[in-house]
């Protein structure tokens, strides 16, 4: 493994503490078109488009595929709770993690599947990372599980896939990065088991953002090539 040069940061799940904004958005959504979402497929569909979710749900519980107009109307209620949710907490430590990483050379990216403007907006103030830097599900077409976004990123950041690593929270993203052939470290900071990460591909995996942070910054410090 060559030195590390930049780290591929999912957003959700892994910067802010908002998946639970999510996840019930998302049940409350679909109750009011009579499907009955559990939180943890929520969690398991984490990553995926808006409209893919809702076409994953629609063949499961309602046995045939969304309308257009079911699709938006669903995704736009879902919008519309979601701006009425509590402002998400940044996870302890990684905005120290990411200005230490900086320090050290290393390169923060964003690569997340959201379109939602009240979080990508505030990367540059709350993490100091460039527009340029960030991935977000304006850029894509296919996304998770689709190696797309991180191929994206790989190729806007110039770098080699040995030089950089990924840091996602939810199975489909782990399986996108794995996918795009990249070093992939979990952080598991839903209800989702330990195993569905694992399952997903994960190269290692820890319970919460200190315990990441300390993994990280042990990588940015000196020659990682041992350690991977
Ligand atoms: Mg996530």
């Amino acid at each position: 493994m060559a030195k590390l040069k930049a780290v591929f940061f999912d957003m959700d799940g892994v910067l802010y503490d908002s998946m639970k904004n999510h996840v019930t958005t998302w049940v409350e959504s679909f109750k009011r078109s009579g499907i009955d979402f559990p939180p943890e497929e929520a969690y398991m569909n984490e990553g995926r488009t808006g409209s893919g979710t809702i076409s994953r749900v629609y063949s499961k519980y309602k046995q045939r595929k969304a309308t257009e107009k079911e699709i938006n109307d669903i995704y736009t209620e879902k919008v519309r709770l979601m701006s009425q949710m509590p402002k998400p907490e940044i996870f302890p430590g990684m905005q120290e993690l990411i200005k230490r990483l900086n320090k050290e050379g290393i390169q923060s990216w964003i690569v997340t599947g959201s379109r939602q403007p009240s979080l990508i907006y505030k990367l540059k103030k709350d993490f100091d990372v460039m527009p340029e830097r960030v991935i977000s599900g304006h850029d894509v077409k296919k996304g998770n599980p689709d190696p797309e976004p991180y191929l994206i990123a790989l190729q806007r950041s110039g770098l080699k896939k040995e030089e950089c690593i990924v840091v996602e929270n939810a199975p489909l993203g782990i399986r996108s990065a794995k996918c795009a052939g990249l070093y992939t470290i979990a952080v598991n900071t839903g209800i989702l088991k330990n195993e569905n990460l694992i399952e997903s591909g994960a190269d290692e995996l820890f319970q919460n953002s200190v315990e990441l942070s300390v993994r990280l910054f042990s990588l940015a410090s000196d020659d990682v090539s041992k350690d991977r």
